[in-house]
Formats: structure tokens, sequence, C-alpha cells
């Protein structure tokens, strides 16, 4: 940052701590105000098509978090808030899953998935496992949040839950077990951060697999990972041509497992392309 650009700005806190922050002149938040700070006799930055500190390039669109950890930021489509499913449908139309207190729970009679379809995005949902166990291995909160309602980021009971390494909370099931098993306990509200990039295909053929990045409970548990194609049980995946786009669809294993706090950002490219 160039110094002479900033101004401090000092935040004294009710402890007695001072903390300095910069501030750039000409950044106002928006970027509306943007004055042009930079240069244009500097030298490009290689693969790029922008010079280093290029006072052209496009200023990123601001996005106000939000106010806690997982509330949805100011540009995410809240898919849903705890009250109403009017995003969502069910298998004969409908959406047919229980809504009560702030969350939605697993009913059975299919599947829930939502009414429009994204390419790239960042999801954020919150999920909760039955309090009362029953069962054990697959058959204990299974669930399942389903990429593009083709690729199963797995939800399971997975607390002290012997299971296949694949088919563990957070596993891109049947292809990758998660990194570590971050899962709190039965009937404790856990969440998913999950970047998706989906699959590119040329003349019906697989171009780039998709790939995901996931953060259960805020631990990385998949990174960049290459979705080898839709999930499959007992059987190796293989990818297939389709349009890159899809719902989000929550699996209905018969087991009454809770979502709550559900929101979707797309993924834009860089410099607003
Ligand atoms: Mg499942």
């Amino acid at each position: 940052m160039k110094k002479s650009a900033g101004i401090a700005a000092a935040l004294v806190l009710a402890a007695g701590l001072t903390v300095y922050a910069t501030v750039p002149l000409g950044f106002a938040r928006g970027g509306q105000d943007h004055k042009k700070e930079g240069y244009q006799d500097t030298p490009l930055i290689p693969g790029q098509k922008w010079k280093v500190h290029d006072s052209e390039r496009p200023v990123p669109a601001v996005v106000t978090p939000g106010e806690h950890y997982g509330a949805p930021p100011s540009d995410a489509v809240v898919l849903f808030d705890g009250k109403d499913l009017s995003k969502w449908k069910g298998p004969k139309g409908e959406a047919h899953w229980k809504v009560a207190d702030g969350y939605v729970e697993e009913t059975k009679g299919g599947d829930l998935q939502t009414i429009d379809s994204w390419g790239d995005f960042q999801l954020h949902i919150e999920w909760a496992s039955p309090a009362e166990v029953k069962g054990g291995s697959q058959g204990r909160g299974n669930s399942g949040v389903f990429l593009h309602g083709r690729y199963e980021i797995q939800v399971l009971d997975s607390y002290e839950n012997p299971t296949y390494a694949d088919g563990q909370a957070s596993a891109i099931y049947g292809q990758w077990p998660p990194l570590v098993n971050a899962a709190r306990k039965p009937g404790e509200w856990q969440t998913y951060d999950i970047v998706f990039h989906a699959a590119h295909f040329k003349d019906g053929q697989v171009e780039k697999l998709a790939t995901v990045t996931v953060f259960h409970n805020g631990i990385l548990t998949q990174e960049k990972k290459e979705i080898l194609g839709p999930t499959q049980h007992r059987q190796a995946p293989k990818e297939s041509a389709y349009d890159g786009k899809g719902p989000i669809r929550l699996q209905d294993h018969g087991n009454p497992t809770r979502f709550r706090n559900i929101w979707i950002r797309p993924i834009k490219g860089y410099d607003g392309e």
C-alpha cells in the first residue's frame, strides 16, 4: 500500500488498546469514488493483461460481511432463512420437509432441492444430526448436500461412528474421504462452507473435472479436489457431459437431519469479468 496515500485511523478500545488502521485515500466504500490511484508506467504482471498497481484495473465490489460467523453477506442468495421453503421443491412439486423453530428437517418422501440452478458458487449450510443416536455406520444421521444435484458432499453423524472412509461427513461420497474428521456431537449444529467449480466439457468430452473445497466447522476437509463424476454407491464414478449448471439438493436418507442458514454466492471472475 502507498503510505503517503493513507490516513491513520485510531480506534481506542475499552481495554485501553489502541489499534491503527490505514485507509487509502480515494478508495471510498463502494468504489464509485475511485480516483484511479496507481500507475501506468509499471510492467505487466506476468500472465495478466494488467500492469503492476494498474490504475485502470477495476476496483473489487464491496460486499458487507454478515454480523456474525455464517450470517449471509450482502450479495448472497438466501436459500433458507429458517422460515420458508419458497426457493425449494420436492419430488412432487411442493417442498415437503418439515419447518420448525428456525430449521428444516429431513422428511421421508424424497429429496429437497432448490428451484434455481447455479454454475460455480460458494455455499454455506448448517446441519445437525439427530440428538438421539439411532443406528450406526451409514444408517446414523445420514443426509447429503448434492452439488448440481449430482455430486454428494456427505452429511453423516461421524462422531465416534465407525464407517468407511469415503462415506464420512464431508467426504466426496464414494471418492475422497475428508482430510480430517471434524465432526461435532450428535444434535450440535455444524457448518459446511463449500467452494465449487463446475466441470467443463468440449464436444461432449470432459475438458476439466469439477473441483470442490470444503470447510467442515471451519476446518479444511477437501482442498480443491477433483470430483470424478456423479455420486455412485458401490460403483466407480464416471463424468458425463451436461450444461454445467444445477441445483442444490438435500438428501432424504430416512434420518431426521436438520438444516438451517443456507445461502449461496455465485462466483464471478476477477476484475468483474
Ligand atoms: Mg448421504
